[in-house]
């Protein structure tokens, strides 16, 4: 039988523009069966919901941000018990981590002649500040024509806003996530843009850390894409998971719920659970 699973998405409580409510309503409009809501380091979505209709699976999710040799990594936690206290503590110290950043982030900024942009992107992000809130206030000012400019020229990796050094490493973070009860999923592992040996490497010490999964699809992705996370899925003995990575309703190439479904031969995340 066929399920909508959606096992990534972000709401305005990191770098969504969707509120949690709203997001769970918009997937019961597409269908979705299984859902799991993985803010960027904040679980802070998961005590706004006021309730969730009895079709819609809501697994209790995270996506951590890591670093890994110098790389951003991210790490999404599937069904962890929010009330777990190493998950708090985790949370909490993400969540300090991010604080410092963004003014690391300001103060690269103000090298470059952007002054007084923490203030800025305060006016407009909650609490929990991140690249894309930079970016978007470059263009609010005109430095950049769009998000994806602010990036290349700012915030993306290797630039001056790219800084890692507050997240935890890539072990830590999977160590919490099993200490919670949760599966860690790699994220995106096409998204790093990785040379292919790098790429193994990540993926075996994300085994070695004790990993238990990785994003075989993340949005809208070729199929080529698709069969080679499949094969380094199975390669490693890992399971598989799926996700949009839906962060605004106008970004088509990551819808909610209009994930595609996994090759067979992958063994769903969600086996244990359902
Ligand atoms: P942060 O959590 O602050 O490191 O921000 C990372 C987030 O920035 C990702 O989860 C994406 O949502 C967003 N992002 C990364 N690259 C781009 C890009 N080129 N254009 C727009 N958003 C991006
Ligand atoms: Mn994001
Ligand atoms: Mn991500
Ligand atoms: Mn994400």
């Amino acid at each position: 039988m066929f399920m909508n699973i959606d096992l990534h998405c972000h709401t305005n409580i990191s770098d969504g523009v969707l509120t949690p409510n709203q997001l769970i309503a918009l997937a019961i409009e597409r269908g979705v069966d299984m859902l799991s809501i993985t803010d960027h380091d904040t679980l802070d979505a998961y005590s706004i919901i006021n309730s969730v209709p009895p079709q819609l699976q809501l697994i209790p999710g995270i996506e951590f941000s890591s670093q890994w040799r110098k790389q951003g990594i991210h790490v999404v936690g599937l069904n962890i018990d929010l009330s777990n206290e190493v998950i708090i503590n985790a949370v909490s110290q993400q969540s300090d981590g991010r604080k410092r950043r963004a003014e690391k982030i300001a103060y690269k900024l103000k090298r470059l002649g952007f002054d007084n942009s923490l203030e800025g992107v305060k006016s407009f992000a909650g609490s929990h500040i991140g690249r894309p809130h930079f970016a978007q206030y470059l263009v609010q000012i005109g430095a950049v024509k769009n998000m994806n400019e602010a990036f290349k020229k700012y915030l993306g990796a290797g630039k001056a806003g790219d800084i890692k050094d507050e997240w935890a490493d890539l072990k830590t973070v999977v160590g919490w996530i099993h200490q919670a009860g949760g599966v860690a999923v790699l994220a995106h592992p096409k998204k790093y843009n990785l040379t292919r040996t790098k790429l193994v490497d990540l993926i075996s010490d994300f085994c070695e850390a004790g990993g238990g999964a990785i994003e075989v699809i993340s949005g809208l992705q070729i199929p080529s894409v698709t069969r080679d996370l499949a094969g380094l899925c199975n390669k490693f003995n890992l399971l598989a998971s799926c996700g949009s990575d839906f962060h605004a309703p106008d970004r088509k190439w990551a819808a909610l719920g209009m994930v595609s479904q996994l090759p067979d031969g992958c063994i769903p995340v969600w086996e244990h659970w359902s």
